[in-house]
């Protein structure tokens, strides 16, 4: 099995995505983040090419009828998708990469791949989860009550997951995020010559 391997991190929207995996990346050099493309309209502060490849339907059709995209999905009224080549090259690499992708997708990563670790972020509270997508001020007022009804379906989802991690204080998620990264690279399938590393050290 290879070191490098795939971290999906999902979790309805305003439970602070965005801000963990930020931090994490920071914290963290052998974690890359795969920059998705989306039919989404650049929020303020956002760039192309930094947060998200910013395209549109026709060119989102293209790719995925090219067959560019690992997983896509239609989530609140857009298109997202991951381009698959940039994460095979650094999985290749050993890298660890990050996927913020919402459930549809990372189903279909579970069923296509097998090197990968998934984690649900959850928000301490559903109250807090909405008092944070109004907060972000982003969104309007529609789209705010999609994006809070659609949390109660991705909800659904939690048990298809491998770790769950609550987003009440970020330095603690990114902590636990952290945590579980040490484990699954412990894991003794990602080290398969680990016998002879130790023999090597010295002694009978
Ligand atoms: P936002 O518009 O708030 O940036 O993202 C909306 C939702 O789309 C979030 O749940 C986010 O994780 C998800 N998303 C972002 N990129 C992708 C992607 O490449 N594929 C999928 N399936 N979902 C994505």
């Amino acid at each position: 099995m290879s070191k490098g391997f795939l971290l999906v991190i999902s979790g309805p929207s305003g439970c602070g995505k965005g801000t963990v995996s930020k931090a994490l990346l920071e914290r963290n050099e052998d974690i890359v983040f795969s920059i998705s493309a989306t039919t989404r309209k650049p929020r303020a502060g956002e760039e192309d090419g930094v947060n998200y490849f910013f395209i549109d339907e026709d060119k989102f059709s293209t790719m995925v009828d090219e067959g560019k995209f690992l997983e896509h999905a239609f989530v609140h009224n857009n298109y997202y998708g991951t381009p698959k080549e940039f994460v095979m090259e650094q999985i290749e690499n050993g890298e660890i990469v990050l996927l913020e992708i919402d459930v549809q997708g990372a189903m279909q990563v579970k069923k296509n791949y097998k090197n990968v670790v998934f984690v649900f972020l959850l928000p301490p509270t559903m109250d807090e989860l909405k008092n944070r997508i109004i907060k972000r001020g982003t969104e309007s007022e529609e789209d705010i009550e999609r994006r809070f009804k659609n949390a109660f379906e991705e909800l659904d989802f939690v048990g298809e997951y491998d770790y769950f991690v609550i987003n009440d204080k970020v330095n603690d998620a990114v902590i636990d995020i952290e945590n579980i990264i040490k484990a699954e690279k412990l894991r003794v399938k990602r080290h398969s010559n680990i016998k002879n590393q130790v023999i090597k050290q010295g002694g009978k």
